[in-house]
């Protein structure tokens, strides 16, 4: 059965990894069950998040922990409870800020499509530093003295883009931090794996980090984790949770927020918009726990193999070059790159698309490669897939 002939839609191969675009992950049956039996029951949503708060910050070694509708809206509402902390009237405001304390300073080399999220919520990102590395025209990146030198009575917080190769070290942005008492926020969306990752920043000191739910947890696409102090969650809790309470009689559980700190119930919050059902929080849970438990060795080894069954059959074709890609860290993906020749990437990875809905990772593509990620395939899909793969491109340089 295929849900979406029903509706006109044609389904694809997503062979570009968890992109949103291309509807992220396939999710394994053990989620998607899940998700199944939440919708069969009621629950009080806020009890669930308190549960999943629990369940969450064992494994993230956190205060406290919030299921978001993704990285993104983790990043607006981590902003959010930064400027408005537990003050209802400031909650209401959002996202003007009364007092003008709203200031995140960010490096301009971390700066990305992503931190809209944090003028969502009100907040203005004031960029430092340079990467003349990459300028050609120096030997440094951006240093913490930078931070430090925009700090002023505006300042909100720091904004920490993570990646492998993130300058300056987070060591050192956390001790500016320290040193003037800001919170730092990490957008650590796409760096699962390595599963470390899970607990590396809170136990550095971040204060809040924002992780995909669907990417490589492989957990409902609009999902996503927001970790990190308890008071800040509370907060991200109250301006997100449907408020429509009356004080007396409002219970929530204070694991997750601290009713005798907070003085009236706000009204809907800036993330009333970015609800997340109870379905999306039981399958982010469940994708959760598999995905610490799973022999992720085995699974990266496994998809080695699917990417040399595709190599294996498109290598001698005129013009095409391959090579697989195997990162030092033995938890994350492989991949695959397709060097195009004398053949336009752009060309050939449109052509793939359009004809047999084959999407191919774009990244390379203005160096005329495009990449495989081989988290979509399984023993079910990869004889297909590299059959059509090979003849659409054989098809296409003839
Ligand atoms: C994917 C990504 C996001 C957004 O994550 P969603 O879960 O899709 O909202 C934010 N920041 C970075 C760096 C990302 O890679």
């Amino acid at each position: 059965m295929n849900i979406y002939k029903e509706f006109g839609a044609r389904t694809i191969h997503n062979l570009a990894g968890a992109s949103t675009r291309v509807g992220g992950p396939i999710l394994s049956k053990e989620v998607s069950d899940a998700m199944v039996n939440a919708s069969t029951f009621s629950v009080d949503m806020t009890e669930l998040q308190a549960s999943a708060s629990e369940y969450i910050s064992k494994i993230t070694g956190s205060e406290s922990a919030y299921v978001t509708s993704g990285a993104s809206a983790g990043l607006t509402m981590g902003a959010a409870a930064i400027l408005a902390g537990l003050d209802p009237s400031k909650m209401e405001n959002l996202p003007s800020v009364k007092d003008n304390k709203n200031q995140f300073i960010i490096s301009r080399e971390h700066r990305n499509g992503y931190d809209h999220a944090f003028r969502l919520a009100g907040g203005e990102t004031i960029e430092v530093g340079m990467n003349e590395i990459l300028s050609g025209a120096g030997v440094r990146r951006t240093e913490a003295w930078e931070y430090e030198s925009v700090i002023n009575e505006k300042t909100a917080g720091i904004v920490y883009v993570a990646t492998q190769d993130s300058e300056p070290p987070f060591e050192e942005v956390i001790k500016v931090a320290n040193k003037h008492n800001l919170p730092v926020i990490v957008d650590a969306a796409g760096q699962l794996p390595p599963r470390e990752n899970l607990r590396k920043f809170i136990e550095k000191g971040a204060d809040l980090v924002a992780f995909s739910g669907g990417k490589a947890i492989k957990g409902p696409q609009s999902s996503g984790i927001l970790c990190g102090k308890k008071d800040y969650i509370s907060s991200v809790a109250l301006q997100s949770l449907d408020m429509d309470e009356y004080f007396e009689i409002w219970n929530p559980p204070s694991n997750l927020i601290d009713k005798s700190k907070i003085s009236a119930i706000p009204r809907h919050g800036i993330g009333r918009g970015f609800k997340v059902a109870k379905e999306e929080i039981a399958g982010l849970l469940v994708a959760l726990r598999l995905f610490i438990e799973k022999d992720i060795n085995a699974e990266m080894t496994n998809c080695k193999k699917y990417l040399s069954i595709i190599e294996d059959k498109i290598k001698s074709l005129p013009n095409i070059k391959t090579t697989i890609n195997t990162p030092s860290n033995s938890e994350e993906y492989p991949t695959l790159n397709i060097y195009t020749g004398k053949i336009n990437a752009f060309d050939l990875c449109n052509n793939l698309k359009v004809k047999s809905g084959l999407f191919l990772n774009e990244k390379g593509l203005s160096e005329n490669f495009m990449t495989v990620h081989p988290m979509n395939l399984s023993e079910d899909n990869i004889q297909h897939i590299s059959d059509v793969l090979h003849n659409d491109i054989k098809e296409y340089i003839k």
